[in-house]
């Protein structure tokens, strides 16, 4: 037994290492981050059972990786830590009353940005030295590529010697737009935001940093005392007056473990909408005296933690590849998964998208691959893990034709979707009153996908205005299995409740292409009736905020169709609700009425997409240029050159404060 454990010791140091190195150097691992804390936890408790056999070069022992050799060295004189893990609420509570047996304090947490840790060096308040965390005590000199940095400030407003740490990141934005280049030029992509901004900064071309939009947040200042600081909260507050981003928004002081407990679950719900990834909360005694007595271990503060959330990348076996018909006829390639848990729920499929992204990121059949599962987004394959292949693996061949009617499937130029063109394909008429029905549409409660099989397949129905009808069809749909009055009663209520909807479930579930829930509650916002929308010209349509010349063609085909009038028009006859109801506390303000918005830069306390929502419940329209039909442009942090060009024309700006302040006044 022991010799067993003393192997697999050996074995999991020799894993973990070699992943630091993919991770920390290469900025490219082979693991996900679930399966390399699930060997640390591992490790962590056989070397506890066995420390006889714990080894000088254990990961536990260590932090990060050393550095390489192809940037200058730079020795940090206080080490950068790493943080102790905890994974649920249980561990929360136990990380308290550990605290709490030497000190009685309380709490500061913070959003645990998943980026690069680096350390920022000033002498009489200027900029000298920038470094990576490297192996903690040493690290890589990047000063110049961290000069490139918009929100890290080259000069402070002191004559202050200081060092301080943070992390630098790339949003969510930038990131995309990063791989979609290097998708371009046939370059590896990126795994995640924290490996983009690891390779961006961790460059030896400095103009790569400078391309890359980088952002930085400082959140510790490891000598606070010899600046008269006696808390952690006072430290922040110090940096963010010297001129550093803080993130002073989300960061929250809290008196004990409940309000601990209560910060993570509100950022567990908000992570999404954050415009940058986070992958945890990190929890540090406020009071630096205490923070102090409860001193390090040899890798981690014992006065900090980090909660992580639940992992959203995990790996599993690929079975098998099969072809869906979505409503549009569009034929999606899905990955047949073992199943395995990932972002709190259990996933047997996931899109692989088209042919085009299979076949670059050669996913085979019998393949380990990488599964992602962010908030409510569809579950995606991200790549397949070819060390681990056996040569057993199957390659993806594209079908040729529907596999539902087996009409020859199509691809449209430009496109890197095939479609099945039969408008007859049961499944596409499937699909199209699936989504009808879904939740982000008409929301009709208990006819999901089996129901409506069932209802296509008597023919009950063909198509959504069936759904209607159901009165003609109810007797008859009591003599099939699995159909009670009851359930037959709550579907009628369910169909008759869904007359009601606010225009944007309509229009959304009609199915128009390119039209998207979001897109159609701007829609229904902007135009609050369907016939107005009907006769919005291209022109009208393009000059919205996030409508381009593509979704406003799809919009101004669809009611070029005489069978989708004739649909629209029946639907109106059965007693559907074709106007907007405004349900949100924000009424019309003349501020804010028939006025066109821009909106630029980063908002710091609210997303563009709610800032956007609340203008037109306001009344007002957003716009995604600058004219002179431009009515005022709300100016974020960073702002570009829609700044500049509302400058130039003489157009009203308001900062974000000011916006805040006029929409709750
Ligand atoms: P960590 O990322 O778990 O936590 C410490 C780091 O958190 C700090 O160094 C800092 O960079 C960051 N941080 C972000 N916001 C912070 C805030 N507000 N306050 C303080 N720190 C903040 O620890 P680590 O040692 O950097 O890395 C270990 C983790 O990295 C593992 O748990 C794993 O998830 C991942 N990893 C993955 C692989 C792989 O192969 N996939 C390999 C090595 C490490």
């Amino acid at each position: 037994m022991n010799n067993n454990a003393e192997k697999r010791i050996n074995e999991l140091v020799k894993i973990l290492n070699k992943a630091s190195e993919e991770y920390y150097l290469e900025d490219n691992p082979s693991l996900t981050d679930s399966e390399y804390d699930r060997y640390m936890g591992e490790l962590i408790s056989l070397e506890n059972r066995y420390p006889e056999y714990k080894r000088e070069d254990s990961p536990t022992m260590h932090v990060g990786a050393k550095v390489q050799d192809k940037f200058n060295k730079v020795t940090h004189k206080i080490p950068l830590l790493s943080l102790g893990d905890i994974f649920n609420e249980d561990e929360v509570r136990a990380f308290d009353e550990r605290v709490r047996k030497e000190v009685n304090p309380q709490y500061v947490c913070e959003l645990k940005i998943d980026g690069l840790a680096i350390s920022l060096t000033y002498e009489k308040g200027i900029l000298i030295r920038g470094a990576t965390r490297g192996d903690g005590t040493v690290g890589e000199d990047i000063t110049e590529n961290i000069r490139n940095i918009k929100s890290i400030p080259l000069v402070l407003n002191k004559e202050i010697d200081i060092e301080v740490r943070g992390e630098v990141y790339l949003s969510k934005a930038s990131f995309e737009k990063i791989n979609e280049e290097r998708k371009l030029n046939g370059e590896p992509l990126f795994q995640n935001c924290r490996n983009a901004a690891a390779g961006s900064v961790r460059n030896l071309d400095a103009n790569i940093t400078k391309k890359r939009d980088l952002d930085c947040l400082i959140y510790h200042l490891p000598n606070p005392l010899d600046y008269g600081i006696t808390t952690h909260n006072e430290a922040l507050n110090f940096m963010k007056e010297l001129g550093f981003t803080t993130n002073y928004k989300a960061n929250r002081l809290v008196d004990n473990v409940d309000g601990i407990l209560e910060y993570i679950e509100e950022w567990t719900k908000k992570r999404s909408s954050l415009p940058y990834d986070i992958d945890g909360i990190v929890i540090k005694v406020n009071d630096i005296k205490m923070q102090n007595r409860l001193g390090f271990t040899v890798k981690v503060p014992r006065w900090a933690i980090a909660y992580k959330f639940p992992a959203e990348e995990v790996t599993t076996r690929l079975i098998d590849i099969l072809f869906t018909v979505g409503r549009t006829g569009k034929i999606t390639p899905n990955a047949v998964l073992e199943p395995v848990r990932v972002a709190g729920s259990t996933i047997a499929r996931a899109t692989l998208h088209n042919e085009d992204n299979v076949l670059f990121k050669d996913i085979r059949v019998g393949d380990y691959v990488i599964i992602r599962k962010a908030g409510d987004v569809i579950p995606e394959v991200v790549k397949p893990v070819k060390e681990r292949r056996t040569g057993e693996e199957r390659p993806f061949v594209m079908i040729d034709t529907c596999p539902i009617c087996h009409s020859k499937i199509i691809r449209k130029d430009n496109e890197a979707d095939y479609y099945c063109p039969n408008r007859l394909c049961p499944a596409r008429k499937i699909e199209n009153i699936i989504h009808f029905a879904s939740r982000d549409a008409m929301n009709i409660d208990g006819m999901g996908e089996s129901v409506i099989e069932d209802l296509y397949n008597e023919k009950f129905i063909t198509d959504i205005t069936d759904i209607y009808n159901i009165n003609s069809y109810k007797d008859e749909l009591i003599d099939l299995e699995g159909y009670g009055e009851k359930k037959i009663d709550n579907l009628r209520k369910a169909i008759e409740d869904s007359k009601n909807n606010s225009l944007e479930r309509l229009l959304f579930g009609l199915g128009i292409r390119n039209v998207g829930a979001k897109t159609a509650k701007m829609l229904a916002r902007n135009y609050k009736t369907l016939d107005n929308l009907r006769h919005a010209t291209l022109e009208e349509l393009t000059e919205l905020s996030d409508i381009g010349e593509v979704i406003a063609r799809s919009i101004v085909d669809y009611f070029a169709n005489e069978e989708n009038i004739n649909i629209i028009n029946k639907l109106k006859e059965l007693g559907l609700n074709m106007n907007y109801i405004n349900t949100s506390s924000y009424e019309e303000k003349d501020e804010f009425k028939g006025k066109t918005f821009v909106l630029t830069g980063t908002l710091v306390s609210i997303t563009r997409d709610r800032a956007s929502e609340i203008i037109e419940n306001l009344g007002g329209k957003v716009s995604s240029s600058v004219s002179s039909k431009t009515s005022c442009v709300i100016v974020g942090d960073n702002p570009g050159s829609k700044y500049n060009k509302a400058i130039s024309l003489g157009i009203p700006i308001w900062q974000e404060e000011e916006f805040l302040e006029k929409i709750e006044n």
